[in-house]
């Protein structure tokens, strides 16, 4: 097979598969992404430029991987899977621009929910300059994916991630819809959400089950002071555990005590019948730091 034609598209990846046997892991989330415009669609919503620091995970046959390398990113990538590391090093471009494979992409075989950040990678990316992260994502592990790369010391400028439909929607949903939720309310406490592109079922192999979406997940400006975000976040899921039921039914776990519960509700200025969905995140905040042990 010509190394020209990219790994992302279906003829080269079908080749790929019937070369070393590929049996794409379900209990891995593989499916192989071939659409080529939706691999460049990535990597132009992760704004990739000739010697941007990205970190990769999953990077599987490498379809995404090749089109980092081409755009000029320099990639570290985590894999779970044993097979691939003999792919890779056959299938992506030995040489890019003069320059060995070697020096632009690195591969650790670790479970990227143990990453140890910067040990992991400080002798290959430069940990004082910024760094992208960028992935067709595992969809079994998504949410804790994100939850993992928030909080950990990593100082990424912008989360650029391929998830389900239904995922994206929920961490792009605004108030008064049904996929505003704890989610929702989590991710938009730290980060802006953009949602980038589309992609059909059709565009993977295996096909999934549903359609996906890239989205682009940057690190707020200005912080939103949520208090323990721990503490928050189990409040907010507290007001959402019956979602159909009106906030002061959700709250009386919260807030036993009625009178107190209704002053509660008065000092937000809503009516005690609103639906958990119909809030803000401000008032969320309200309501945490009105309830909160460690208030003073
Ligand atoms: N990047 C490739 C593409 O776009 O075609 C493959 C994407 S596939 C949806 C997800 C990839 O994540 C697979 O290669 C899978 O083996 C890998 N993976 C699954 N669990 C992982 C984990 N815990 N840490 C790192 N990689 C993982």
């Amino acid at each position: 097979m010509n190394n020209e034609i990219p790994i992302g598209s279906a003829v080269r990846t079908q080749a790929i598969i019937n070369r070393y046997f590929v049996k794409a892991k379900k209990n891995l989330g593989q499916n192989f992404l071939v659409d080529l415009d939706a691999i460049k669609g990535i990597v132009q919503a992760a704004g990739i430029q000739p010697g941007d620091q990205v970190i990769e995970i999953g990077p599987g046959i490498g379809s995404l991987t090749e089109q980092l390398l081409l755009a000029g990113a320099k990639v570290f990538a985590y894999e779970v899977d044993e097979s691939l590391p003999e792919i890779l090093s056959n299938e992506l471009p030995a040489k890019i621009d003069g320059v060995r494979l070697d020096d632009r992409f690195k591969l650790m075989m670790k479970d990227i929910l143990k990453a140890d950040f910067p040990a992991d990678f400080e002798d290959f990316l430069d940990v004082n300059k910024p760094i992208k992260v960028v992935a067709n994502l595992p969809y079994y592990i998504t949410t804790p994916i994100i939850f993992f790369l928030n909080q950990a010391n990593l100082n990424f400028t912008s989360l650029t991630l391929m998830m389900q439909e239904e995922v994206a929607e929920r961490l792009d949903a605004q108030p008064n819809s049904k996929a505003y939720g704890p989610l929702t309310i989590a991710v938009q406490t730290q980060m802006t959400v953009k949602l980038a592109l589309n992609v059909k079922s059709s565009s993977f192999i295996p096909r999934p089950k549903v359609d996906s979406s890239v989205v682009v997940l940057t690190p707020l400006t200005e912080q939103m002071d949520v208090g323990d975000p721990k503490y928050f976040n189990w409040v907010v899921k507290m007001c959402f555990s019956q979602r159909r039921k009106t906030l002061n039914n959700n709250l009386k776990n919260l807030v036993p005590d009625p009178d107190q519960r209704k002053q509660l509700i008065d000092s937000l200025g809503v009516d005690p019948r609103i639906r958990p969905e119909q809030l803000t995140i401000k008032q969320f905040i309200q309501i945490a730091a009105a309830i909160s042990p460690q208030k003073s």
